[in-house]
Protein backbone atom coordinates (compact mmCIF):
# COMPACT_ATOMS: atom_id res chain seq x y z
CA UNK A 1 0.00 0.00 0.00
CA UNK A 2 1.68 2.72 -0.97
CA UNK A 3 1.62 6.61 0.76
CA UNK A 4 1.05 9.47 -0.99
CA UNK A 5 1.58 13.36 0.13
CA UNK A 6 -0.58 15.44 -2.21
CA UNK A 7 -0.15 19.00 -1.23
CA UNK A 8 -2.56 21.62 -2.85
CA UNK A 9 -2.07 25.40 -3.70
CA UNK A 10 -4.24 28.36 -3.23
CA UNK A 11 -5.80 28.67 -6.40
CA UNK A 12 -6.56 24.93 -6.64
CA UNK A 13 -8.74 25.35 -3.33
CA UNK A 14 -9.81 28.98 -4.61
CA UNK A 15 -13.49 28.29 -3.89
CA UNK A 16 -16.43 25.79 -2.69
CA UNK A 17 -16.25 23.75 -6.58
CA UNK A 18 -12.41 23.61 -6.33
CA UNK A 19 -12.47 22.39 -3.00
CA UNK A 20 -14.79 19.64 -3.44
CA UNK A 21 -12.97 18.83 -7.04
CA UNK A 22 -9.62 18.48 -4.67
CA UNK A 23 -12.15 16.20 -2.11
CA UNK A 24 -12.81 14.07 -4.87
CA UNK A 25 -9.56 13.24 -6.36
CA UNK A 26 -8.16 12.75 -2.77
CA UNK A 27 -10.95 9.99 -2.47
CA UNK A 28 -10.22 8.41 -5.67
CA UNK A 29 -6.50 7.88 -4.77
CA UNK A 30 -7.76 6.69 -1.06
CA UNK A 31 -10.00 4.69 -2.54
CA UNK A 32 -7.55 3.16 -4.98
CA UNK A 33 -5.95 1.59 -1.63
CA UNK A 34 -2.86 3.94 -0.77
CA UNK A 35 -2.61 5.88 2.66
CA UNK A 36 -3.24 9.33 1.45
CA UNK A 37 -2.02 12.66 3.45
CA UNK A 38 -3.23 15.98 1.75
CA UNK A 39 -1.27 19.55 2.79
CA UNK A 40 -3.62 22.02 1.93
CA UNK A 41 -2.02 26.37 1.15
CA UNK A 42 -4.82 29.01 2.10
CA UNK A 43 -7.57 29.62 -0.42
CA UNK A 44 -7.04 31.83 -3.23
CA UNK A 45 -5.65 35.13 -2.47
CA UNK A 46 -5.94 35.18 1.60
CA UNK A 47 -2.95 35.05 2.70
CA UNK A 48 -2.15 38.35 0.80
CA UNK A 49 -5.87 39.60 1.64
CA UNK A 50 -4.71 38.38 5.27
CA UNK A 51 -1.13 40.95 5.26
CA UNK A 52 -3.07 43.85 3.45
CA UNK A 53 -5.79 43.48 6.56
CA UNK A 54 -2.51 43.72 8.91
CA UNK A 55 -1.15 46.35 7.38
CA UNK A 56 -4.42 48.34 7.61
CA UNK A 57 -4.96 47.67 11.27
CA UNK A 58 -0.94 48.20 12.51
CA UNK A 59 1.83 50.00 11.20
CA UNK A 60 4.08 47.60 12.82
CA UNK A 61 2.34 44.13 13.07
CA UNK A 62 3.90 42.14 15.78
CA UNK A 63 5.20 39.00 13.89
CA UNK A 64 4.26 36.61 16.37
CA UNK A 65 0.88 38.04 15.97
CA UNK A 66 1.57 38.07 12.14
CA UNK A 67 1.90 34.35 12.31
CA UNK A 68 -1.55 33.82 14.48
CA UNK A 69 -2.88 35.84 11.67
CA UNK A 70 -1.77 33.75 8.73
CA UNK A 71 -2.04 30.45 9.54
CA UNK A 72 -6.05 30.83 10.27
CA UNK A 73 -5.52 31.04 6.41
CA UNK A 74 -4.72 27.16 6.02
CA UNK A 75 -6.73 26.54 8.91
CA UNK A 76 -9.37 27.54 6.94
CA UNK A 77 -8.96 25.28 4.04
CA UNK A 78 -7.94 22.29 6.06
CA UNK A 79 -11.23 22.03 8.19
CA UNK A 80 -13.34 22.70 4.65
CA UNK A 81 -11.27 20.14 2.93
CA UNK A 82 -11.83 17.45 5.74
CA UNK A 83 -15.59 18.14 5.70
CA UNK A 84 -15.79 17.76 1.78
CA UNK A 85 -13.88 14.36 1.67
CA UNK A 86 -16.05 12.93 4.28
CA UNK A 87 -19.11 13.88 2.00
CA UNK A 88 -17.74 11.54 -0.34
CA UNK A 89 -18.14 8.76 2.56
CA UNK A 90 -14.20 8.51 3.34
CA UNK A 91 -13.18 9.39 6.83
CA UNK A 92 -11.22 12.14 7.26
CA UNK A 93 -9.63 14.50 9.95
CA UNK A 94 -7.65 17.41 10.07
CA UNK A 95 -4.35 18.77 11.63
CA UNK A 96 -2.79 22.23 12.47
CA UNK A 97 1.13 22.30 11.89
CA UNK A 98 1.37 22.03 15.39
CA UNK A 99 -1.17 19.03 16.08
CA UNK A 100 1.08 17.30 12.95
CA UNK A 101 4.17 17.54 14.64
CA UNK A 102 6.19 20.10 12.71
CA UNK A 103 8.68 21.42 14.68
CA UNK A 104 10.59 24.50 14.00
CA UNK A 105 13.13 26.81 14.76
CA UNK A 106 11.27 30.11 16.48
CA UNK A 107 11.83 32.78 13.94
CA UNK A 108 8.40 34.51 12.77
CA UNK A 109 7.59 34.77 9.33
CA UNK A 110 10.50 32.28 7.95
CA UNK A 111 10.95 29.26 10.85
CA UNK A 112 12.54 26.23 9.56
CA UNK A 113 11.17 22.79 9.83
CA UNK A 114 13.75 21.54 12.22
CA UNK A 115 12.24 18.18 13.17
CA UNK A 116 9.29 16.20 12.78
CA UNK A 117 7.29 13.95 15.43
CA UNK A 118 3.95 13.05 12.82
CA UNK A 119 2.43 10.65 15.87
CA UNK A 120 -0.90 11.91 15.53
CA UNK A 121 -1.43 11.70 11.42
CA UNK A 122 0.40 8.13 11.59
CA UNK A 123 -2.39 7.06 14.18
CA UNK A 124 -5.08 8.66 12.28
CA UNK A 125 -3.60 6.60 9.17
CA UNK A 126 -3.42 3.47 10.76
CA UNK A 127 -7.48 3.77 11.60
CA UNK A 128 -7.71 4.21 7.47
CA UNK A 129 -8.44 7.99 7.64
CA UNK A 130 -7.50 10.64 4.89
CA UNK A 131 -5.15 13.36 6.93
CA UNK A 132 -5.38 16.74 5.85
CA UNK A 133 -2.43 18.92 7.20
CA UNK A 134 -2.39 22.80 7.14
CA UNK A 135 0.77 23.72 5.11
CA UNK A 136 3.06 26.84 5.72
CA UNK A 137 2.65 26.45 8.96
CA UNK A 138 4.41 24.84 12.53
CA UNK A 139 5.33 25.00 16.42
CA UNK A 140 8.22 26.05 18.12
CA UNK A 141 9.71 23.98 21.01
CA UNK A 142 11.30 26.70 22.28
CA UNK A 143 9.25 29.51 22.23
CA UNK A 144 5.86 27.38 22.45
CA UNK A 145 4.18 29.69 19.35
CA UNK A 146 3.23 29.12 16.14
CA UNK A 147 5.47 30.00 13.38
CA UNK A 148 4.85 30.07 9.54
CA UNK A 149 7.37 29.02 6.94
CA UNK A 150 7.59 31.92 4.59
CA UNK A 151 6.01 32.66 1.58
CA UNK A 152 5.21 29.31 -0.56
CA UNK A 153 5.87 27.45 2.67
CA UNK A 154 3.37 25.08 2.07
CA UNK A 155 5.70 23.31 -0.73
CA UNK A 156 7.79 22.90 2.22
CA UNK A 157 5.52 21.59 4.90
CA UNK A 158 4.40 18.45 2.10
CA UNK A 159 7.88 17.64 1.01
CA UNK A 160 9.11 17.44 5.05
CA UNK A 161 5.88 15.58 5.67
CA UNK A 162 6.76 13.19 2.89
CA UNK A 163 10.48 13.02 4.08
CA UNK A 164 9.33 11.86 7.94
CA UNK A 165 6.60 9.53 6.79
CA UNK A 166 8.47 8.12 4.22
CA UNK A 167 6.31 8.65 1.38
CA UNK A 168 6.98 7.34 -1.93
CA UNK A 169 6.00 10.39 -3.75
CA UNK A 170 5.43 14.16 -2.91
CA UNK A 171 2.88 15.53 -5.53
CA UNK A 172 2.33 19.09 -5.82
CA UNK A 173 -1.21 20.06 -7.31
CA UNK A 174 -1.08 23.46 -8.68
CA UNK A 175 -2.69 25.76 -11.20
CA UNK A 176 0.16 24.94 -14.02
CA UNK A 177 0.87 21.54 -15.67
CA UNK A 178 3.94 21.30 -14.78
CA UNK A 179 7.22 23.28 -14.41
CA UNK A 180 8.03 25.03 -17.24
CA UNK A 181 11.08 26.12 -19.20
CA UNK A 182 10.40 29.74 -18.28
CA UNK A 183 6.77 31.00 -16.60
CA UNK A 184 4.07 30.01 -18.75
CA UNK A 185 2.10 33.12 -17.91
CA UNK A 186 5.07 35.38 -19.53
CA UNK A 187 6.19 32.89 -22.16
CA UNK A 188 3.54 31.86 -24.34
CA UNK A 189 6.08 29.35 -26.19
CA UNK A 190 7.35 27.69 -23.20
CA UNK A 191 7.33 23.77 -22.62
CA UNK A 192 6.50 22.01 -19.48
CA UNK A 193 9.48 19.52 -18.81
CA UNK A 194 8.90 16.25 -18.21
CA UNK A 195 12.11 15.69 -15.77
CA UNK A 196 14.61 17.92 -13.84
CA UNK A 197 17.24 17.18 -11.37
CA UNK A 198 16.95 18.53 -7.79
CA UNK A 199 20.28 19.97 -8.20
CA UNK A 200 18.75 21.89 -11.39
CA UNK A 201 15.28 22.57 -9.51
CA UNK A 202 17.39 23.67 -6.56
CA UNK A 203 18.57 26.24 -8.87
CA UNK A 204 15.60 27.49 -10.98
CA UNK A 205 13.70 27.78 -7.93
CA UNK A 206 16.05 30.09 -5.78
CA UNK A 207 16.28 31.95 -9.41
CA UNK A 208 12.76 33.22 -9.22
CA UNK A 209 10.66 29.64 -10.47
CA UNK A 210 8.11 30.35 -8.41
CA UNK A 211 6.32 27.11 -9.02
CA UNK A 212 7.96 25.19 -6.36
CA UNK A 213 9.45 27.10 -2.65
CA UNK A 214 13.37 25.99 -2.59
CA UNK A 215 13.07 25.14 0.90
CA UNK A 216 11.30 22.41 -0.21
CA UNK A 217 13.44 21.45 -3.02
CA UNK A 218 15.99 21.38 -0.36
CA UNK A 219 14.51 18.78 2.00
CA UNK A 220 13.87 16.57 -1.63
CA UNK A 221 17.36 16.66 -2.48
CA UNK A 222 18.58 15.39 1.04
CA UNK A 223 16.00 12.96 1.34
CA UNK A 224 15.93 12.00 -2.09
CA UNK A 225 11.96 12.18 -1.92
CA UNK A 226 10.70 12.31 -6.01
CA UNK A 227 8.10 15.36 -6.47
CA UNK A 228 5.78 15.54 -8.85
CA UNK A 229 4.97 18.77 -9.75
CA UNK A 230 1.44 18.64 -11.93
CA UNK A 231 -2.24 20.81 -12.31
CA UNK A 232 -5.17 20.38 -9.98
CA UNK A 233 -7.38 20.79 -13.06
CA UNK A 234 -6.68 17.44 -15.14
CA UNK A 235 -4.84 14.63 -14.58
CA UNK A 236 -2.48 14.76 -16.73
CA UNK A 237 1.52 13.81 -16.15
CA UNK A 238 3.31 16.92 -14.87
CA UNK A 239 7.17 17.41 -14.40
CA UNK A 240 9.26 15.03 -11.81
CA UNK A 241 11.92 15.99 -9.87
CA UNK A 242 14.44 13.80 -9.42
CA UNK A 243 17.91 12.66 -8.38
CA UNK A 244 19.15 11.90 -11.76
CA UNK A 245 17.82 13.13 -15.74
CA UNK A 246 17.83 10.93 -18.51
CA UNK A 247 19.42 14.20 -20.91
CA UNK A 248 21.11 17.27 -19.57
CA UNK A 249 20.70 20.20 -21.90
CA UNK A 250 23.12 23.19 -21.19
CA UNK A 251 20.04 25.24 -20.57
CA UNK A 252 16.73 23.54 -18.49
CA UNK A 253 15.59 26.75 -18.14
CA UNK A 254 15.01 30.75 -17.56
CA UNK A 255 13.56 32.12 -14.73
CA UNK A 256 13.34 36.00 -13.75
CA UNK A 257 13.14 37.54 -10.27
CA UNK A 258 12.05 41.09 -9.91
CA UNK A 259 12.44 41.10 -6.14
CA UNK A 260 15.66 42.03 -6.18
CA UNK A 261 17.14 45.62 -4.81
CA UNK A 262 20.67 46.82 -5.48
CA UNK A 263 22.23 49.07 -2.90
CA UNK A 264 25.48 50.45 -4.11
CA UNK A 265 28.18 52.21 -1.73
CA UNK A 266 29.96 55.01 -2.99
CA UNK A 267 33.18 56.81 -1.77
CA UNK A 268 34.62 52.78 -0.46
CA UNK A 269 37.80 53.58 0.95
CA UNK A 270 40.16 50.69 -0.78
CA UNK A 271 42.00 48.91 2.18
CA UNK A 272 41.81 45.40 3.63
CA UNK A 273 38.86 44.90 6.24
CA UNK A 274 36.16 47.38 4.39
CA UNK A 275 34.57 44.71 2.30
CA UNK A 276 34.59 42.59 5.37
CA UNK A 277 33.29 44.79 7.58
CA UNK A 278 30.53 46.04 5.22
CA UNK A 279 29.10 42.20 4.83
CA UNK A 280 29.64 41.43 8.38
CA UNK A 281 26.64 44.56 9.21
CA UNK A 282 24.82 43.08 6.03
CA UNK A 283 25.12 39.19 8.21
CA UNK A 284 24.79 40.50 11.64
CA UNK A 285 21.15 42.37 10.40
CA UNK A 286 20.29 38.72 9.29
CA UNK A 287 20.22 39.41 5.39
CA UNK A 288 21.08 37.29 2.76
CA UNK A 289 23.56 38.42 0.21
CA UNK A 290 23.04 37.30 -3.91
CA UNK A 291 25.28 39.45 -6.21
CA UNK A 292 28.03 41.47 -5.41
CA UNK A 293 30.27 43.89 -7.83
CA UNK A 294 33.11 45.98 -6.64
CA UNK A 295 34.27 48.89 -8.85
CA UNK A 296 37.85 49.96 -9.83
CA UNK A 297 39.37 51.88 -7.15
CA UNK A 298 40.19 55.80 -8.17
CA UNK A 299 42.26 57.78 -5.90
CA UNK A 300 41.67 55.26 -3.26
CA UNK A 301 38.08 54.68 -3.17
CA UNK A 302 35.35 52.76 -4.84
CA UNK A 303 32.52 51.71 -5.20
CA UNK A 304 30.50 48.37 -4.25
CA UNK A 305 27.27 47.15 -4.95
CA UNK A 306 25.20 44.66 -4.05
CA UNK A 307 21.79 43.03 -4.32
CA UNK A 308 19.13 41.57 -1.64
CA UNK A 309 15.73 40.09 -1.33
CA UNK A 310 13.80 43.06 -1.36
CA UNK A 311 11.61 42.21 1.51
CA UNK A 312 15.34 42.77 3.11
CA UNK A 313 15.87 46.07 1.55
CA UNK A 314 15.20 48.52 4.14
CA UNK A 315 17.54 45.74 7.08
CA UNK A 316 19.81 45.92 4.13
CA UNK A 317 19.88 49.95 3.74
CA UNK A 318 20.00 50.71 7.88
CA UNK A 319 22.85 48.37 7.85
CA UNK A 320 24.85 49.57 5.30
CA UNK A 321 24.55 53.03 6.09
CA UNK A 322 25.64 52.11 9.64
CA UNK A 323 28.94 50.66 7.62
CA UNK A 324 29.50 53.22 5.22
CA UNK A 325 29.81 55.54 8.15
CA UNK A 326 32.29 53.20 10.47
CA UNK A 327 34.42 53.04 7.38
CA UNK A 328 34.19 56.44 5.90
CA UNK A 329 32.17 55.71 2.63
CA UNK A 330 30.36 58.78 0.97
CA UNK A 331 27.06 57.38 0.30
CA UNK A 332 24.84 54.64 -0.19
CA UNK A 333 22.21 53.83 -3.09
CA UNK A 334 19.23 51.80 -3.43
CA UNK A 335 17.58 51.05 -6.74
CA UNK A 336 14.53 48.63 -6.74
CA UNK A 337 13.75 48.91 -10.02
CA UNK A 338 15.50 46.01 -11.62
CA UNK A 339 15.28 42.14 -12.62
CA UNK A 340 17.35 39.20 -11.94
CA UNK A 341 17.35 36.64 -15.79
CA UNK A 342 18.70 33.04 -15.51
CA UNK A 343 19.43 30.79 -17.29
CA UNK A 344 19.62 27.36 -15.39
CA UNK A 345 21.00 23.60 -16.66
CA UNK A 346 23.13 20.74 -15.63
CA UNK A 347 24.73 20.33 -19.17
CA UNK A 348 26.42 23.62 -18.54
CA UNK A 349 28.86 22.01 -16.74
CA UNK A 350 30.51 20.70 -19.56
CA UNK A 351 29.42 22.76 -22.24
CA UNK A 352 31.44 26.22 -22.29
CA UNK A 353 30.00 29.47 -23.93
CA UNK A 354 26.45 29.37 -22.83
CA UNK A 355 27.85 32.91 -20.81
CA UNK A 356 28.87 34.00 -23.52
CA UNK A 357 25.74 33.40 -25.82
CA UNK A 358 23.44 34.53 -22.86
CA UNK A 359 25.37 37.92 -22.89
CA UNK A 360 25.13 37.91 -26.84
CA UNK A 361 21.69 37.17 -27.01
CA UNK A 362 20.64 40.35 -24.32
CA UNK A 363 23.16 43.05 -26.54
CA UNK A 364 21.40 41.57 -29.81
CA UNK A 365 17.68 42.57 -27.81
CA UNK A 366 19.18 46.08 -26.68
CA UNK A 367 19.41 45.08 -23.04
CA UNK A 368 21.83 46.39 -20.76
CA UNK A 369 23.73 44.04 -18.00
CA UNK A 370 24.41 45.37 -14.73
CA UNK A 371 25.48 42.70 -12.85
CA UNK A 372 26.50 39.37 -13.53
CA UNK A 373 27.15 36.39 -11.61
CA UNK A 374 27.07 32.68 -11.89
CA UNK A 375 27.15 28.76 -10.42
CA UNK A 376 28.42 25.87 -11.90
CA UNK A 377 24.80 25.37 -13.75
CA UNK A 378 23.48 28.87 -13.86
CA UNK A 379 24.04 32.45 -15.37
CA UNK A 380 22.48 35.22 -14.28
CA UNK A 381 22.18 38.64 -14.98
CA UNK A 382 20.88 42.08 -13.41
CA UNK A 383 18.81 44.17 -16.01
CA UNK A 384 16.29 47.14 -15.56
CA UNK A 385 12.58 46.18 -14.46
CA UNK A 386 11.47 47.33 -17.83
CA UNK A 387 13.73 44.87 -19.63
CA UNK A 388 12.69 41.66 -17.62
CA UNK A 389 10.05 40.45 -20.12
CA UNK A 390 12.01 40.97 -22.87
CA UNK A 391 15.30 39.72 -21.40
CA UNK A 392 12.94 36.13 -21.00
CA UNK A 393 11.39 35.95 -24.05
CA UNK A 394 15.08 36.32 -25.97
CA UNK A 395 16.54 34.13 -24.17
CA UNK A 396 14.29 31.35 -24.08
CA UNK A 397 13.87 32.04 -27.62
CA UNK A 398 17.81 31.73 -27.89
CA UNK A 399 18.28 28.46 -25.87
CA UNK A 400 14.52 26.48 -25.57
CA UNK A 401 12.92 27.34 -28.90
CA UNK A 402 16.36 26.82 -30.95
CA UNK A 403 17.57 23.63 -30.20
CA UNK A 404 21.43 24.32 -30.90
P1 LIG B 1 0.35 27.37 -5.77
O1 LIG B 1 -0.65 28.33 -5.22
O2 LIG B 1 -0.26 26.17 -6.36
O3 LIG B 1 1.47 27.07 -4.80
P2 LIG B 1 2.16 29.18 -7.16
O4 LIG B 1 1.56 30.44 -7.64
O5 LIG B 1 3.00 29.21 -5.93
O6 LIG B 1 0.98 28.11 -7.03
O7 LIG B 1 3.05 28.49 -8.31
C1 LIG B 1 2.51 28.28 -9.60
C2 LIG B 1 2.88 29.47 -10.50
O8 LIG B 1 4.30 29.48 -10.68
C3 LIG B 1 2.32 29.37 -11.88
O9 LIG B 1 1.03 29.91 -11.96
C4 LIG B 1 3.35 30.14 -12.73
O10 LIG B 1 2.90 31.42 -13.10
C5 LIG B 1 4.55 30.31 -11.80
N1 LIG B 1 5.80 29.90 -12.43
C6 LIG B 1 6.94 30.65 -12.46
N2 LIG B 1 7.90 30.02 -13.12
C7 LIG B 1 7.39 28.84 -13.55
C8 LIG B 1 7.92 27.74 -14.30
N3 LIG B 1 9.16 27.74 -14.75
N4 LIG B 1 7.09 26.68 -14.56
C9 LIG B 1 5.83 26.68 -14.10
N5 LIG B 1 5.28 27.69 -13.39
C10 LIG B 1 6.05 28.77 -13.11
N1 LIG C 1 -0.42 30.51 1.90
C1 LIG C 1 1.02 30.69 1.94
C2 LIG C 1 1.44 31.69 0.87
O1 LIG C 1 0.60 32.24 0.18
C3 LIG C 1 1.76 29.41 1.80
C4 LIG C 1 1.58 28.68 0.49
O2 LIG C 1 0.65 28.97 -0.27
O3 LIG C 1 2.38 27.79 0.20
O4 LIG C 1 2.60 31.98 0.75
MG1 LIG D 1 3.29 27.96 -4.28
Amino acid sequence: MALVVQKFGGTSLADADRIRHVAERVTENHTAGNRVVVVVSAMGETTDELIGLAGNVSERAHPREMDMLLTAGERISMALVAMAIEDYGVPAVSFTGSQAGILTTSVHGKAEIVDITPFRVRDALDEGKVVIVAGFQGVSPDSKDVTTLGRGGSDATAVALAAALGANVCEIYTDVDGIFTADPRLVAAARKLDEISYEEMLEYAGAGAGVLMPRSVEYALRHDIPIHVRSSFHDGVGTWVKEETMEEPAVRGVAHDDAETKLTIHGMPDRPGVAAALFEEIAEAGVNVDMIIQNVSIDGFGDISFTVPAEAADAARKAAEGAAQAVGASSVDVDDDLAKISVVGAGMKTETGIAARVFRILSDAGINIEMISTSAIRVSCLVRAADAENAVRALHEGFVEVVS
